[in-house]
């Protein structure tokens, strides 16, 4: 069941989120709709999810494969677009290519190969983001930032994927200047990606604690959960 008093508080905490962002995009002399709020929803159940989608959400990002199952298959979204973010097992690619619109996590050649593999079977091209371990952090995923342009170009010799820019989580505990440094790394590299491939125009950046400092430095998706829904219970699920 949700409550009451849970409706209100993340239609209050959404109307809040989108405010901010706008005057954040306005700060930095961008345009509020060219940056998309993605509810980070692991862990949240299908009526919470259902509920929020009626708010101004324009997509739901998913960390867990079955969690995206499930949802898209109880229509959850109520018809807005599921992202994979979360980190992606080999294994369970055939579950998300062609159900996710958008894989924000590919961080390796495997992946690449065997996303290609899935979306030609399916007959279609899977949009993603390449991530970068911006932080360089040790058991983090991503790609180290001189990683990155080998796995653009391979990427670019698959016929079944598109990539459309990039995604980054900087290191939780960094202060917060140091995030805006993270964030403007980020930005840069999509720069500079951008000479080498076309159609680069996705920036995946910013949580709850930090969404506004990535949209000044550019990013065109904020990734929100605590902010919107309230914090995590991994203990009763
Ligand atoms: C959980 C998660 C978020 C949202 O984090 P909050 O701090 O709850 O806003 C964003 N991106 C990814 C990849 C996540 O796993």
């Amino acid at each position: 069941m949700i409550s009451q008093e849970q409706m209100q508080h993340m239609t209050e905490a959404v109307s809040q989120i989108r405010e901010t962002m706008a005057q954040a995009a306005r700060q930095a002399g961008r345009r509020p709709e060219d940056i998309q709020l993605c509810a980070a929803c692991k862990t949240r159940t299908v009526e919470e999810v259902r509920f929020s989608a009626e708010l101004a959400i324009d997509l739901f990002g998913e960390n867990h494969v079955q969690e995206l199952v499930e949802k898209t298959d109880a229509g959850a979204y109520l018809g807005k677009p599921g992202h994979f973010i979360g980190h992606l097992q080999t294994n369970k690619i055939n579950k998300v290519v062609g159900r996710a619109a958008l894989i924000h996590s590919v961080d390796s050649l495997r992946l690449l190969e065997k996303i290609d593999a899935a979306a030609e079977r399916l007959g279609l091209v899977q949009d993603i983001l390449l991530e970068v371990n911006i932080g360089r952090e040790r058991s983090k995923g991503g790609v180290m930032p001189e990683e990155l342009w080998p796995l653009l170009e391979q990427a670019g010799q698959k016929n079944h994927i598109r990539v459309r820019g990039l995604m980054a989580i900087p290191p939780a505990d960094a202060e917060q200047a140091q995030t805006v440094r993270y964030f403007a790394a980020m930005r840069e590299l999509l720069e500079k990606g951008r000479e080498r491939y076309a159609g680069l125009d996705i920036l995946s950046m910013g949580m709850s604690q930090d969404y506004a400092a990535a949209i000044a430095q550019g990013a065109t998706i904020v990734r929100i959960g605590t902010a919107i829904y309230g914090p995590r219970d991994y203990g009763t699920k």
